[in-house]
């Protein structure tokens, strides 16, 4: 067994580090507390060529490999949740082209989203089928050679400020989970309204896009009719573990903080970190911590070394990462007494952030039931 990154790997993760550090850190704060895409850190992004790592070698782009995803991810999202965001979704909202797209339409739009200058968002959940993927009411309707769409989604991140949307709606009602297609939609296109805005806990850019007699070209259609489903959960089985990485990311920046304060602050004539009781703490966070990353980058290795599927080594990993995370960042609070609670403190900031890590991109529950699936069906 070989548990260490490879050279280039080790240098990726240098550089993040550096640029999340140096770059990132001094707007991660302003960056963190908008909903909308950070201009700047896009810019950032773009311009250190990462967003390259979102997109096959024939479309612009370095290639997709998990690992260097989760390493982009557990850097980035130490020091910027908004960085990370920002990241991601170039790779998840424009997947499930690289993965179904024809080469007319992976030429269209992959090379700007590897350069930023086309931003992706990926439209799945509705207001009433969130983990009930099935259950969604869009639908697209063919007439003619234009696929008409009528619907909502909600949760979509980067919704307002993409120009690039892979949309979910059903195509065949009836047809369960065959029933479902997915399609390519321009913002800005008539009948497509990605205007209304959310706000949620902590600040991420998101809305509720809308459709209302959206007409499309059937060129449109990633894949064939009836393929949608199959292209959620593929782009899913890949980016899935990457979340891993991110709450690994996260929990380091809350493990980090409680070892900080925890050395500096002093009461009854000693650090805090004098005490057996925040010793045990800190010394189950960083346990906690490296079986996370075990988990991320075991599933990540075994997706890059062409094991077809992941979905129970990434349902491990997204799980117990996510958990880990929060665990250590509302312990890391803990640890900071009242000072963790003042808002413009780091693990104010981490607390409302990781909170949705254990929901979106399927929610512990549903990792749970995929998990025991896989070992019933084992
Ligand atoms: C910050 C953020 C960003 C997001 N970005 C996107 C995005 O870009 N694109 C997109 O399409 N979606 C996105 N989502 C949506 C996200 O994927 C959904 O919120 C998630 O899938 C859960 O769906 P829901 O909120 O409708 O909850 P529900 O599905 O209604 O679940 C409610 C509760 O019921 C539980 N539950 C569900 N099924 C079962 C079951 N069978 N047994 C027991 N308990 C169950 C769930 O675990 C949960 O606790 C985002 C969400 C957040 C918070």
């Amino acid at each position: 067994m070989d548990f260490s990154l490879t050279s280039e790997e080790q240098e990726l993760q240098q550089r993040v580090r550096r640029l999340a550090e140096d770059v990132i850190a001094p707007i991660a704060e302003e960056a963190d507390e908008s909903s909308r895409v950070h201009a700047g850190l896009m810019s950032i992004l773009a311009e250190s060529n990462l967003l390259r790592y979102c997109v096959p070698k024939e479309n612009g782009g370095y290639g997709i490999s998990v690992t260097n995803l989760c390493i982009i991810r557990e850097e980035l999202a130490r020091i910027s949740a908004q960085a990370d965001t920002n990241f991601i979704m170039q790779g998840l909202g424009s997947y499930p082209i690289t993965l179904g797209g024809t080469p007319e339409q992976k030429a269209k739009y992959l090379p700007a989203i590897a350069d930023g200058k086309a931003i992706a968002a990926f439209a799945l959940t509705e207001p009433d089928s969130g983990s009930d993927v099935i259950g969604m009411k869009t639908t697209a309707t063919l007439e003619g050679d234009e696929w008409v769409i009528n619907g909502q989604k909600k949760f979509i991140s980067q919704a307002g400020d993409a120009s690039t949307y892979v949309v979910f709606a059903k195509t065949d009602p009836e047809a369960g989970s065959r029933g479902l297609s997915a399609f390519i939609v321009e913002q800005g296109t008539p009948g497509f309204d990605d205007s209304k805005r959310m706000d949620l806990m902590a600040a991420h850019p998101i809305g509720e896009p809308r459709f209302e007699n959206c007409r499309i070209p059937y060129t449109n259609l990633i894949g064939e009719p009836g393929q949608g489903l199959r292209l959620a959960l593929g782009t899913l089985d890949t980016f899935r573990t990457t979340v891993a990485a991110a709450a690994v990311g996260m929990g380091q920046a809350g493990y980090e903080a409680a070892l900080d304060y925890s050395k500096n602050r002093e009461l009854f004539g000693q650090h805090l970190s004098d005490f057996q009781a925040t010793q045990f703490k800190l010394a189950d966070m960083a346990v906690s911590l490296d079986a996370a990353r075990l988990l991320a980058y075991r599933s990540a290795w075994l997706k890059d070394s062409g094991q077809e599927s992941v979905i129970k080594e990434a349902s491990f990993a997204k799980l117990f990462a996510t958990e880990a995370a929060s665990r250590i960042i509302n312990e890391s609070l803990q640890i900071h007494g009242g000072a963790g609670l003042e808002k413009g403190a780091r693990i104010e900031r981490l607390y409302r952030e990781v909170r949705a890590l254990t929901i979106y991109e399927g929610t512990s529950e549903i990792q749970r039931q995929t998990i025991a699936r896989q070992l019933l069906r084992e």
